[in-house]
């Protein structure tokens, strides 16, 4: 395997070579969306053209292989994130859906009066779900606050966990402010108490390694669109004793042992959690995505993208009136900013222009927005296939975006 180098890596993702509004490229928008590799792209290609047919039903051939390409990928994706058995691995559309799976599913087994804690810089998609819950059922939420460097307060966690406590929701890398959560201690306290843990992983699949058996959380959710697969296809990990024990999610074909009027009964998990036709050529293509990840030097590339995180933050700190919305010790390359008081989205029309994508707004994170009395941040996440030079050409042009409105 080659040593890392980014720039023979930005080969393999054909959008990179764009041009927007005449310039080329410039995408520090991977927190909302990843690029996708040829080989990924190639691979649904090569899925309809030669392979495809509806899995786990048919005794024809094309079944057949639909079927071992679809189990295949659900192999890769538990080698990947350190799963003992793909039996542990359950397809779903992306991270919310796994999350509402659990909330409902894992929601079923609890009781009024049981709690719920989940943290103050959560997605919405880890937020409502358990709402939901609460309300169904009479369940208490509870919220751990985030501290004014974008760190989880952890004096706050001894008191807010208890026996009473079922299960703790956690984001592992915040979208907003891309701080890097001490998941492991908050798991470790958590199953003091005899909680269950759920990590959103879905800012951290594509930055750090994972291994869920090493963190030991109950359920892991992430979507394949934050790294480097297609849209519509996403996993829910969870601990296999969790997922016999749980009622399934949804009726319907695949998930069934047998059917009559009076009774049914149901397929082994994983395939309990996956009513109806899935996501077939998504999921090969997820696998394909790890594959690619596998095939490059991961660890160079989580160096290069550390050097990116760190350059950007300095290269942003040369700018007056640039205020960090989070600045925690552990971050990845993700910033949320502002600029005085200029509006972002002002600032992300005239970063634009000029060929840059990034996000503007509350990034489905608006109790984060209330806290800090802001109405949203311009927020630059980057992935391993980004440059210096990107970055010191994103800075000209944010400078000139300021200048122009100022
Ligand atoms: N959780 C976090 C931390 C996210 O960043 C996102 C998406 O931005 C989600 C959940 C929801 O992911 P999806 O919309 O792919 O289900």
């Amino acid at each position: 395997m080659l040593p890392f180098d980014v720039h023979e890596i930005r080969k393999d993702f054909p959008i990179l070579l764009e041009s927007v509004h005449g310039k080329p490229l410039i995408y520090f928008d991977n927190g909302a969306s990843s690029q996708k590799p040829t080989r990924v792209i190639d691979r649904i290609t090569h899925y309809y053209e030669h392979e495809h047919s509806n899995v786990h039903r048919g005794v024809h051939y094309l079944s057949f292989t639909a079927t071992q390409a679809y189990e295949a990928a659900r192999q890769a994706v538990a080698r990947f994130i350190g799963s003992s058995t793909p039996q542990e691995i359950v397809f779903t559309k992306g991270t919310t859906d796994g999350i509402n799976t659990v909330a409902y599913s894992f929601g079923e087994t609890l009781k009024a009066g049981d709690e719920i804690l989940i943290t103050g810089m959560e997605h919405h998609s880890n937020i409502v779900p358990w709402q939901l819950l609460c309300e169904r059922r009479g369940l208490i939420l509870k919220v751990l606050p985030v501290l004014e460097n974008g760190t989880l307060d952890l004096a706050k966690l001894d008191h807010l966990l208890s026996e009473r406590t079922a299960i703790v929701s956690l984001v592992h890398v915040s979208n907003t402010l891309g701080t890097v959560n001490p998941v492991k201690e908050i798991i470790e306290k958590a199953h003091a108490v005899g909680a269950k843990v759920l990590l959103d992983a879905a800012q951290s699949i594509q930055h750090l390694p994972i291994n869920v058996q090493a963190l030991d959380c109950d359920f892991l959710v992430f979507s394949g669109h934050k790294v480097f697969a297609p849209t519509g296809i996403g996993v829910l990990y969870a601990k296999h004793a969790l997922l016999e024990s749980m009622p399934p999610y949804q009726g319907g074909g695949d998930m069934i042992e047998r059917v009559t009027f009076e009774k049914t009964t149901y397929a082994p998990v994983p395939l309990k959690f996956e009513a109806g036709t899935p996501n077939i050529s998504g999921a090969i293509a997820l696998g394909e995505a790890f594959a690619f990840l596998e095939s490059i030097d991961l660890p160079g590339a989580y160096e290069h993208e550390a050097t990116l995180g760190k350059y950007l933050r300095l290269r942003m700190k040369e700018i007056p009136g640039v205020r960090f919305i989070g600045d925690a010790p552990e971050t990845c390359s993700t910033l949320s900013f502002l600029v005085g008081n200029l509006h972002p989205s002002d600032l992300g029309t005239l970063l634009d222009q000029q060929g840059i994508a990034v996000r503007t707004g509350h990034h489905c994170t608006q109790p984060l927005m209330t806290q800090f009395q802001i109405p949203g941040t311009v927020r630059a996440s980057l992935a391993f296939y980004n440059t210096l030079k990107e970055i010191d050409n994103f800075i000209h042009a944010l400078e000139r975006a300021i200048k122009l409105l100022a």
